[in-house]
């Protein structure tokens, strides 16, 4: 196909990216490392819809946030029903509690899930339309102490998968006791820098004033280094909450910095937040944000129930991860005429049940042809069918890499194999 023909044709979707199968080891190793990490701090996995009732998302993210009012995926579907891509996981978790009641089951309440979240961005290395988070959820655990243990396995996972020079972020953006006192402080404050902030800022003022601290445009992040910081405001509850979180973390040798201008994209975050990067990304260095809310399960309705957790960009994870690929052996089965296929295809059949990965390719090419193939394609050991095999009952075993042939009965093929020589 020709470069132009090539364009002409049907393309991905812009900020979507296909996962080819030589980079699906590195999910695949990424999940399985994550979930048994998880699983040993007591997490479960829950895997709910990609879709949801756009309610979800402005009442769980947050009606001012920059994910609601800029970046949903929204349609109405063909019942009238207004739906959302999820942008992010925590609302569509604490829907599913609710629905199910789980709160009344046996703790712990401890969650975690793999998937894609769609936010329209402008894309650009590191961020995407459609992209992949970890997710892990806590429930019903006031204590700080949890908060600094999500940061402990926060942390254990990056150094699992080998990400170099991790930074953590840590602050504390109060509760709806301290907020709106330090909201009225801010205001005053970035209302007498008003007319030197962008018309993004300005806004803010109005609508969620801790949102300030977002703001990419360098003047407005000079200006803002002078506005009162929310830690010299809290109250007496959440001080003490982030002073435990903080001693847990020495505890725990978990170095990190206090930063409090760390407010994160979310509306619903109340006491902890936390962030981490990493030296080893490019610009869009954060590759893990989360923290505290305690109010989301009670404002939908649903028990009393405060909550925590972290998100992590899978896209990004994988490009500051150093992982090997597990070294596989597999077999060619290479076979010449129609009787010795159907011979390879029977063998191949109760290889496979012994748990061998074995290939056959059913195109018309001499033995000589397949066993280039199979070097080609890093095949460990080819085993060879012809005439004589059928009639003998016995095949060649051939090793890739010593050269080595041996003559196998069919019925030995499986012990053979075993023999790793
Ligand atoms: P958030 O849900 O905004 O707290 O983001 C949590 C993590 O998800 C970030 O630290 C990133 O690693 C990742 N992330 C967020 N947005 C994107 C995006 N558009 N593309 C790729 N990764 C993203």
């Amino acid at each position: 196909m020709s470069e132009s023909e090539r364009k002409k044709s049907i393309q991905s979707i812009k900020g979507t990216k296909d996962i080819l199968p030589d980079e699906v080891w590195m999910w695949q190793k990424l999940e399985e490392i994550a979930g048994n990490l998880f699983e040993r701090y007591g997490y479960r996995q829950i895997r709910t819809p990609v879709f949801e009732a756009t309610e979800l998302f402005e009442k769980g993210t947050g009606e001012t946030s920059d994910i609601v009012t800029k970046e949903m995926y929204s349609f109405r579907d063909k019942g009238g029903r207004d739906i959302t891509l999820r942008p992010e996981y925590t609302p569509s978790v604490v829907r599913s509690i609710i629905e199910h009641r789980l709160h009344l089951r046996t703790p712990p309440l401890r969650f975690y899930y793999f998937g894609p979240m769609f936010r329209y961005d402008k894309p650009q290395k590191g961020r995407y339309r459609q992209f992949h988070q970890i997710d892990v959820e806590v429930f019903n655990e006031k204590d700080a102490a949890i908060d600094a243990e999500l940061v402990e396995m926060a942390q254990q996972l990056l150094i699992r998968l080998g990400v170099k020079d991790i930074h953590i972020l840590v602050n504390s953006v109060g509760c709806t006791a301290c907020r709106p006192s330090y909201h009225q402080h801010l205001r005053k404050s970035a209302d007498q820098a008003r007319e030197n902030l962008c018309k993004d800022c300005r806004r803010k003022i109005d609508t969620n004033p801790l949102r300030l601290f977002d703001c990419k445009e360098e003047s407005c992040r000079k200006i803002s280094e002078g506005f009162p910081l929310i830690t010299d405001h809290l109250c007496q509850e959440c001080r003490d909450h982030f002073l435990a979180f903080c001693a847990y973390l020495d505890e725990l040798s978990i170095s990190y910095l206090v930063e409090s201008r760390l407010v994160r994209g979310l509306d619903y975050y109340t006491k902890t937040t936390f962030e981490f990067t990493s030296g080893a990304l490019g610009a869009q260095d954060a590759i893990l944000g989360g923290g505290r809310y305690d109010d989301m399960m009670k404002q939908f309705g649903g028990p009393d129930i405060c909550g925590t957790g972290f998100a992590v960009g899978i896209e990004r994870l994988l490009s500051a991860a150093s992982l090997e690929e597990n070294k596989r052996e597999w077999l060619y089965i290479a076979t010449l005429g129609a009787e010795a296929r159907i011979m390879g295809m029977k063998l191949a059949r109760e290889l496979r049940a012994e748990g061998w990965e074995c290939l056959i390719e059913y195109r018309e090419r001499s033995l000589n042809k397949q066993l280039g193939r199979a070097h080609k394609l890093g095949a460990g050991r080819v085993v060879l069918i012809g005439d004589e095999e059928v009639r003998s009952g016995r095949v060649q075993l051939k090793n890739m890499s010593s050269g080595q042939q041996t003559d196998v009965s069919v019925l030995g093929l499986a012990e053979a194999l075993n023999v790793s020589d």
